[in-house]
């Protein structure tokens, strides 16, 4: 039996002769080069074994084809080289990058060399395989998921079928179909194969699409370009080779060009570009280490998201207060959270001074993602309010218990509304209020040209964002301080700002803005419950009045 874990699957990716000399394992010092499928856009089409070696690289080497949100999973440390054609950063021949990757193979760096797609299908991976072999460099490759088959998937089209075709044919549209040249036997192809799957093929659609006419191909046959597939730019075009070519103008690279039978399923498949926010551009702009739950579920309705991070979560100036408080737990009656990142930090002081769960009263949450996030630390709340607000709170708290007289705790952070803290005292008990965590407004995004934020701001401006969502008054805060508050109050009026709940509604107009809708659960949850709504009577107006 070979255990994999005495390091002999490297062996499958080089000569048994490097293997013995390279005593791989533990401690190993020598470099090693993967080349990694990235998949064809969707980020989470890269491989569980792609995303591991991503994760580990000392150097990551990626083109521009592979989706950048991948990047993230680099090592902060790791060197990023992009050797991609567009986007403004510099184009490397392919000597140069075969010859990077050998280098730095040879300095012993582990390197993630990042392809589009697949690196063997039309990627030059083969080419940078042999280079990396005959320079005795190690090296493995991970298939990705190719553009040829994912794109066509995406836009509801199997590349085979049963009944409608039992073959594919992977070509390159690159070529110069009229050379006499061309390697490729368009006769052949015409004939003898059922599905035929371009890459490379909007330049020359035309010739390809005169040449399998030519060759034998009926007009009626079913064709369709998916330009950018499996990301939320995916647009589609279907016809038949007679008009394939006048309906897809428009359509830029990257596309893949698919002509067969199996392209009439896409009527009735096609499930990515049906979902409810699909087309839909929305900006979240919660702090990074928050935002992935609300991006991941708008992603999943189809949207094209950008994080947009304009607040940060910070340690208090000190955790003085908040640790002679937890040093007291024993004298209070109550512990009012009112975020996540209140019990966060709250837990974290808790534990630094040696206590746990144990040590705490009675506990009240404004929130059910408040609540979920106590119960994972052991701790069931006492007090949830029906709706979700700081005043639901105070009502629900005050119905509860009489709070004259009580002692509450309130860690939060500095600059929240004063609605809990002055409710609970108004009903006549005594809060102690301490800072737990502070939110830091981003910088505005002028002061840095170029980044992410400034990004975001551009698109604003060019009315490419549907909808901006505020989960916060502190992100509507650190919103127009990036944007700059005129700007912010004068967006294109298809844009549309979102809120969670009152407050940060009420945040909202107070800055200028104008709140399109705001969440009747002030929850995430509720939040994209009311995208969905605006999205949907939007749809239907649209339908009815198409101008
Ligand atoms: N190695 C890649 C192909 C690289 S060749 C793979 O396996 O997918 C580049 C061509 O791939 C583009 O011209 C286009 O035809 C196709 N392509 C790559 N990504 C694509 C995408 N997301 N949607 C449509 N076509 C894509």
């Amino acid at each position: 039996m070979l255990d994999p874990r005495d390091g002999y699957r490297y062996g499958q990716n080089v000569s048994q002769n490097l293997l013995c000399t390279l005593e791989w394992g533990v401690g190993d010092t020598h470099g090693m080069v993967s080349l990694v499928g990235a998949g064809p856009g969707d980020p989470g089409l890269i491989t569980v074994k792609g995303l591991e070696a991503l994760r580990a690289a000392d150097v990551v080497v990626y083109d521009l084809l592979a989706n950048p949100r991948l990047l993230n999973e680099a090592r902060a440390d790791a060197e990023l080289i992009c050797v991609g054609k567009r986007g403004g950063c510099h184009t490397m021949r392919q000597e140069e990058i075969n010859a990077l990757l050998v280098a730095k193979g040879r300095e012993g760096k582990r390197v993630c060399r990042l392809k589009g797609g697949d690196p063997f299908v039309f990627g030059r991976g083969g080419e940078e395989a042999l280079e990396l072999a005959r320079a005795g460099v190690p090296f493995e490759v991970v298939p990705g998921v190719t553009a040829g088959v994912a794109a066509p998937a995406y836009a509801g089209i199997p590349v085979t079928h049963r009944g409608c075709t039992s073959s594919v044919a992977f070509i390159t549209g690159h070529e110069d179909p009229t050379k006499e040249s061309s390697g490729l036997d368009w006769g052949k192809l015409a004939t003898g194969v059922g599905t035929l799957v371009f890459y490379m093929g909007v330049k020359r659609l035309a010739d390809t699409v005169a040449q399998l006419v030519a060759h034998g191909l009926p007009p009626d046959t079913p064709a369709a370009l998916v330009h950018w597939g499996t990301m939320p730019m995916q647009r589609t075009a279907t016809g038949t080779l007679g008009d394939i070519v006048e309906r897809a103008a428009g359509l830029e690279p990257p596309a893949i060009f698919i002509v067969g039978k199996v392209v009439g399923l896409r009527e009735e498949l096609r499930w990515f570009e049906t979902r409810p926010l699909f087309g839909r551009c929305v900006v979240v702009t919660r702090s990074r280490a928050q935002a992935s739950d609300l991006c991941a579920q708008l992603e999943e309705l189809g949207a094209d998201v950008i994080e947009m991070p304009t607040i940060r979560i910070e340690p208090p100036e000190s955790f003085d207060p908040l640790d002679e408080a937890i040093a007291e737990l024993h004298l209070f009656d109550w512990v009012v959270f009112t975020s996540v990142n209140g019990v966060d930090s709250f837990f974290a002081r808790l534990d630094a001074m040696g206590k746990d769960s144990r040590a705490l009263p009675c506990v009240a949450t404004i929130g059910p993602a408040t609540a979920e996030r106590l119960l994972a630390h052991g701790i069931r709340t006492d007090c949830q309010p029906a709706k979700f607000t700081g005043a639901d709170l105070v009502e629900a708290l005050t119905a509860l218990v009489p709070v004259a007289g009580r002692r509450i705790l309130l860690p939060r952070a500095a600059d929240t509304p004063e609605t809990v803290r002055k409710g609970l005292q108004d009903a006549g008990a005594e809060v102690a209020e301490v800072e737990a965590y502070r939110t830091v407004v981003a910088a505005s995004a002028d002061e840095e040209t170029g980044t992410a934020s400034w990004r975001v701001v551009r698109r604003l401006g060019a009315g490419e964002v549907d909808f901006v969502t505020f989960t916060s008054s502190s992100t509507v805060r650190g919103f127009v301080e990036a944007v700059g508050r005129e700007r912010a109050a004068s967006l294109p009026a298809s844009t549309r700002f979102v809120s969670i709940g009152p407050v940060t509604s009420q945040t909202a107009r107070e800055l200028g803005l104008t709140v399109a809708a705001e969440a009747v659960e002030h929850t995430i949850p509720g939040l994209v419950a009311t995208l969905l709504a605006l999205a949907r009577a939007q749809l239907s107006h649209e339908e009815v009045d198409p101008g």
